[in-house]
């Protein structure tokens, strides 16, 4: 309940920057850094180099390369938890390819991210709460790609067959169905660690180089959570969604052609719909044009009115990506 009135307090719309470290490569190629942190201050940000003067951005928080995992998630940690007393979660990790958007949200084995600490963190408060509430948990992983929503859990994608595509349904009160999507009921922690690793698995079939594909697709973790309070009898229904977005890098169109123009233009309009309901919901706009992406589609019932929304703002030290790291800080100053 606490965490509820911090987040309360804060608005429901929260952004985290993270920045990665310069990697042994770049380091080793002399790369210049253009971020700037200041120890005392955990909010903000200062982008600089010999070719612009100073520009200081302000999040929720900053999170410097030598933030590691666990501190990421400890500040996560209040707002997917608020799952679990009924409000629905968006988590979100935008910017550049390279950046750590899957580094955040996956992590890696041995340094586990965002997706897996919530859902250890969500059973761990499942057995507090034991004896007075009674917890039902699945998981569904679905990647959105070319605006075509695909079930990654759909055991027929393991076997090599294409993935199932899905559609939207709308059902009652405002409430949203994808019929057909694979929801993996999960008890234990062990369970959720496999059901992920058959996510990733199929997310690779069909194409020919996986990290490619990975850049160009998001892809989505849906926890559902039902509680019933054993005293009362009384229900709460809610979702957790865990987004790793598409790269929001820009193309040069005279780069692109054919099937990876069409990629790149499915990108660009999600990322951009994704911005608008963002910024219509922080804006208290009477319309939020949910419908102009399958992204945004799918997360209608998860974003805006009582929903809490949580987003990564992914960046690169690297004064080489200055350009896509100055347009990622614009997006974010539109949503905020
Ligand atoms: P993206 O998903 O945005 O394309 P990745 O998560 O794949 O980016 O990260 C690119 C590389 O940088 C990976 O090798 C990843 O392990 C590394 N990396 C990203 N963020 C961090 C971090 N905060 N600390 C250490 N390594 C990181
Ligand atoms: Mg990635």
């Amino acid at each position: 309940q606490l965490y509820n009135k911090m987040i309360d307090l804060k608005g429901n719309v929260r952004v985290f920057c993270r920045c990665r470290p310069l990697s042994a490569a770049e380091a080793t190629a002399g790369a210049t850094a253009i971020t700037e942190f200041d120890s005392a201050k955990n909010d903000e940000l200062v982008i600089h180099n010999s070719n612009i003067s100073k520009k200081l951005f302000k999040f929720d928080r900053v999170f410097t390369p030598y933030d590691d995992q666990a501190e990421v998630f400890a500040e996560t940690a209040p707002v997917v938890i608020s799952v679990l007393d009924g409000y629905n979660v968006c988590i979100f990790a935008y910017g550049q390819t390279g950046t750590g958007k899957t580094f955040t949200m996956e992590g890696t084995p041995s340094n586990r991210g965002v997706n897996y600490r919530t859902l250890q963190e969500l059973f761990s408060i499942v057995d507090q709460r034991k004896g007075q509430v009674n917890y039902e948990i699945s998981v569904s992983v679905l990647e959105v790609y070319n605006e075509q929503i695909r079930d990654l859990l759909n055991t027929s994608a393991q076997s090599g067959a294409p993935l199932k595509k899905l559609e939207i349904k709308q059902v009652a009160e405002g409430g949203l169905h994808v019929p057909g999507l694979v929801e993996a009921e999960v008890h234990n922690i062990n369970q959720v660690w496999d059901v992920l690793q058959s996510g990733s698995s199929s997310r690779a079939i069909g194409s020919t180089n996986a990290n490619e594909h990975s850049s160009r697709s998001h892809c989505m973790l849906c926890v559902k959570v039902k509680g019933e309070n054993i005293m009362t009898g009384e229900c709460t229904r809610s979702k957790l969604w865990l987004v790793d977005l598409a790269g929001s890098e820009r193309v040069a169109k005279s780069d692109v052609h054919g099937e990876r123009l069409k990629e790149a233009q499915n990108i660009n309009k999600s990322l951009a719909a994704l911005g608008d309901v963002i910024h219509a919901l922080t804006t208290k706009s009477s319309h939020i044009p949910y419908r102009n992406s399958k992204l945004t589609h799918l997360l209608q019932d998860s974003l805006g009115g009582e929903s809490k929304t949580l987003m990564f703002l992914q960046i690169s030290p690297n004064e080489t990506d200055m350009g896509e790291t100055l347009c990622s800080l614009n997006f974010a100053s539109r949503v905020r």
